[in-house]
């Protein structure tokens, strides 16, 4: 069979077919049974991805949704009209693919989120915020507000579902949370309160003004609030879940200002949102508000990761079907050795990120079962992943804009969409700075780089011995890092952020593909991802020669992109130190 026609991109492409990484990935973290019966899923997905939901994903972005504040009548509605292509991606999103709800395995859920996001990545947040937020119910609601409102966050069904929100930033700021204003009073005795909403926590009021509010008009909003006589920062916060329905229909109490004009995320609705005095129900310990609001967080910073990664994927995917096919000089682009180092840095790029989010999957599934050694991994590997993984984002897809030369930069093709998208995954759930402090706070108070490095030295390492001294020497030259940065004081600790996180993003990429090498090695295919993982572990490891200036790492790109089944000795190319 011939290779398909790739002259429109890969649209139309399977891409879960089309992504043997991927396949090796989802099959090496499911057991047999399970991966039997999520293929069909992940197939017909991949087939959507690359077809469907890229198409509607285009249309939404083109047609971003308005706010409608009021009806005919002049009645306050607030309704925020999105176009019909957005509606449909929702559909597929909530309902087909069910990537809310339909499971509660990371990996999984992972791994249809890494698809879906290579089309589309608007429609992912209220996804993913209606996940989380079911997760922040099933931990700390009360069984009332648990039987009332888990049946509507996790429905497949348009119809009954209620999507889920976030409100915590402020005007004054979103990373400085203690500075949140928004004042919460409690409902007094007698006061008259709709029928129909009581539960068995108390109600308050909340008044306000959130500055970022995506899904803004979604049902169901976790806000964080100062209760009336709190202290100050984050320690007098509290967690409140507001309906932006009373049980009669009349909006309650939440006004939506307009709509933020966003770079990308164009399809889905961000807007400014005043709390006037809104019901809310208080969620779990009005003590540990943010705490709590921290398992939303976190859950929704490793998903970010996720969705990064998926769009490297596509930006890695799209410059090497674009390569294949167009020529320059003569020469089809991808013989050009400029041109299949750049590819071969996303490739390995794409990998590293692949194998530390899937491994980082698994973490959190022990942590979800009550592991507390992974859960103390997931707490220093969350941060790490969102504040790399969405950093390469955007340097792969600004890459793979280029790579496509000036079409690359026309609205016709994939690569502004993934560009503009890209950049957001720094920003929000806490910038790159913002999650660089919170791995040095897991490490100060958690001491979580510790079971972290002892965890990359316990694994089966394939049979290389430069590799593996490689990887050795990299664990004690961090172990040491990380002892020197904890022992300084004043500015000089986070100072030091900017290269130590790296280094251990780094780290972990480059075992986890090891690991993956190992895997591969034993079960009979092969030395293919013993190259990637040498060539990933000397690039950011070595402190030496770049892997990718050697002319025989650069060649081996097309015999890596068809996974030939490559001898062992195929390694000896890449310069280990
Ligand atoms: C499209 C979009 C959608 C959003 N949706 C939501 C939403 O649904 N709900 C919600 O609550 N928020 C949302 N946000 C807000 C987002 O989470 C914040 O914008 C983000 O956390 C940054 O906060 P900020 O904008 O106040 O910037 P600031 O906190 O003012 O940060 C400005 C700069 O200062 C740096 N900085 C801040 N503090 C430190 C520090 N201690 N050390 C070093 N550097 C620091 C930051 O890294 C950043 O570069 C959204 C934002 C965007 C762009």
């Amino acid at each position: 069979m011939g290779r398909p026609d790739r002259s429109s991109g890969t649209a139309g492409a399977n891409l879960y077919r089309e992504d043997p990484n991927l396949r090796f990935a989802v099959a090496r973290a499911l057991p047999p049974e399970q991966l039997a019966a999520a293929e069909p899923l992940l197939d017909a997905l991949g087939e959507a991805a690359g077809g469907e939901i890229d198409r509607l994903a285009t249309t939404a972005d083109r047609n971003p949704p308005v706010l409608r504040p009021y009806d005919r009548r002049g009645e306050r509605v607030d309704e925020i009209v999105h176009h019909p292509a957005y509606r449909e991606l929702e559909r597929l999103a909530f309902g087909r693919f069910a990537l809310a709800s339909g499971t509660h395995r990371p990996v999984l859920k992972y791994a249809l989120t890494y698809l879906f996001a290579q089309a589309e990545f608007g429609v992912l947040c209220p996804v993913n915020m209606t996940d989380s937020l079911a997760r922040v119910l099933r931990r700390f609601g009360s069984p009332g507000l648990r039987d009332r409102y888990l049946p509507r966050l996790t429905a497949v069904d348009p119809g009954r579902l209620w999507q889920g929100a976030m409100f915590l930033t402020e005007r004054s700021g979103g990373s400085d949370a203690g500075a949140i204003a928004t004042a919460a009073c409690p409902v007094r005795p007698g006061e008259p309160v709709p029928d129909g909403l009581a539960a068995d926590v108390p109600l308050w009021r909340l008044s306000g003004a959130k500055w970022f509010c995506s899904n803004v008009d979604a049902e169901l909003v976790l806000v964080l609030a100062r209760p009336e006589g709190a202290g100050p920062g984050t320690r007098g916060l509290g967690l409140f879940l507001v309906p932006r329905h009373l049980p009669d229909g009349e909006l309650n109490g939440c006004r939506i200002e307009r709509l933020k004009d966003k770079f990308g995320t164009r399809d889905m609705a961000t807007g400014e949102v005043t709390l006037d005095g809104a019901l809310a129900h208080q969620v779990g310990d009005l003590g540990r508000g943010f705490v709590q609001m921290a398992v939303m967080i976190n859950a929704s910073r490793l998903s970010n990761a996720v969705r990064s990664a998926g769009m490297m994927r596509r930006a890695y995917f799209e410059s090497l079907e674009h390569a294949r096919i167009s020529e320059a000089f003569g020469r089809r682009l991808i013989d050009l050795p400029l041109q299949r180092r750049v590819l071969m840095e996303m490739l390995l790029d794409v990998e590293g990120a692949v194998a530390a989010v899937f491994e980082t999957a698994g973490v959190f599934e022990r942590a979800d079962a009550g592991d507390e050694g992974a859960a103390t991994l997931a707490r220093i590997l969350t941060p790490l992943l969102k504040a790399m993984v969405t950093k390469r984002a955007r340097h792969t897809t600004g890459e793979a804009m280029e790579a496509r030369g000036g079409n690359g930069y026309v609205e016709e093709w994939a690569n502004p969409r993934l560009v503009r998208d890209a950049h957001l995954g720094s920003i929000w759930e806490g910038t790159t700075n913002i999650v660089r402090l919170d791995v040095l706070r897991a490490m100060s108070r958690d001491g979580a780089h510790l079971p972290l490095l002892d965890r990359l030295t316990g694994v089966a390492l394939p049979p290389h011995a430069p590799l593996g001294r490689l990887l050795e020497r990299a664990v004690g030259d961090l172990r040491s890092r990380c002892a020197e940065v904890l022992a300084r004081s004043g500015p000089g600790r986070e100072l030091a952020l900017p290269r130590l996180v790296p280094a251990l993003f780094h780290l972990v990429a480059a075992t986890c593909l090891a690991e993956e090498a190992a895997h591969q090695l034993a079960a009979g295919g092969g030395g293919r991802k013993l190259v990637v993982a040498a060539a990933y572990a000397a690039r950011w490891l070595g402190g030496g020669e770049d892997p990718l200036d050697a002319p025989d790492v650069v060649a081996l790109l097309e015999p890596l992109e068809r996974w030939d089944r490559l001898p062992v000795s195929a390694v000896d190319v890449v310069p280990l130190p």
